[in-house]
């Protein structure tokens, strides 16, 4: 495999990411803000560079793995960024979660700057991330998901092209949403068992063989029972995502309910000091509700 990649991002997600580029045959040029962020993937290859153009100006394609919707805008709007640093390839393939209007616009810039823009974010956690099966959304040109499929397919096993630009974000919220009321169900159960002395070990193996099995329950609530908090997927991007949910449905409007007050229990472990710590941490609102 040839190709030149510019990798921005190297958190828990992208460094797993552009390990996986590399590990396929790809050249990457990674940079994080975060000097030393990089640095174990040297051993795999990766060239670790000290600014946005040192990545991004011979590569084929320009993959983000960003925070929130500002680090995206500053990539490409900011000092050294896409629009005045177009890449060599004309392509850039954002794989965070940000909002789908802010995306919709930067596509529209980017476009008439010759550069195709892909909203791409996934769904996998940090452990779809490892082993390269991550599920990607893609919204978008259909020529330029066709261009960015084999570097796709190094970090996912699932590559969906779902609609126009913005429309990856879209479906990525979508399931934001499920996962965050899902999380809360789950809390919501163990809270009401604990309380009345069930085993929860064993319960959670009996709902799994059962009708409210989900991956939450399956992966988040084994850390919620073991009080391992560990990140992870940070509540503080859960929260962000909600968020993002909560703006998109205010602008058609749909109403969602059980959303907002998800939204609002996230808030409450934000509030106690939980937001670094992964989504399961969502649990430790009730060890101070109830007591436990
Ligand atoms: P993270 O905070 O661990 O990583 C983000 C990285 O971006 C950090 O290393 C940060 O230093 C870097 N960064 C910030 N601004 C930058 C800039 N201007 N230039 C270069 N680097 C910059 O977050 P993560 O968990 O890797 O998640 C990244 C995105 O993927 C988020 O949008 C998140 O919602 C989404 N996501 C995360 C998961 C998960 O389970 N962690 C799963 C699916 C999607």
């Amino acid at each position: 495999t040839s190709g030149i990649v510019g990798f921005l991002g190297l958190g828990v997600m992208g460094r797993e990411m552009a390990r996986n580029l590399a590990q396929a045959g790809f050249r990457v040029r990674a940079f994080d803000i975060v000097s030393g962020a990089g640095e174990a993937l040297r051993q795999f290859g990766v060239e670790i560079v000290s600014d946005i153009p040192a990545a991004v100006s011979d590569a084929d394609i320009v993959i983000s793995m960003l925070p929130d919707t500002p680090q995206v805008e500053e990539i490409v709007y900011g000092p050294g960024g896409l629009l005045s640093h177009p890449p060599r390839g004309r392509l850039f393939v954002d794989m965070s979660t940000i909002a789908p209007e802010a995306t919709r616009k930067m596509s529209r810039d980017l476009s008439a700057a010759g550069v195709t823009m892909l909203d791409a974010p996934v769904s996998g956690g940090p452990v779809g991330a490892k082993k390269g099966s991550l599920t990607i959304m893609v919204g978008g040109e259909a020529q330029g998901f066709e261009q960015a499929t084999p570097y796709l397919s190094a970090m996912g096993s699932t590559l969906n092209h779902v609609g126009a630009s913005g429309a990856g974000q879209t479906v990525k919220l979508c399931n934001q949403l499920i996962c965050g009321i899902n999380i809360q169900a789950i809390c919501e159960a163990l809270a009401l068992a604990r309380a009345w002395d069930i085993d929860l070990p064993q319960m959670r193996e009996v709902l799994l063989g059962g009708s409210a099995a989900s991956w939450m329950l399956d992966k988040l609530g084994s850390a919620m029972i073991e009080g391992d908090v560990s990140a992870g997927f940070r509540i503080d991007l859960m929260m962000k995502d909600l968020r993002l949910v909560l703006e998109a449905a205010q602008k058609h409007p749909v109403p969602l309910p059980a959303t907002a007050l998800v939204a609002t229990q996230y808030q409450n472990a934000q509030a106690y000091g939980e937001g670094s710590n992964g989504n399961q941490a969502l649990f430790k609102v009730y060890d101070r509700i109830t007591g436990q």
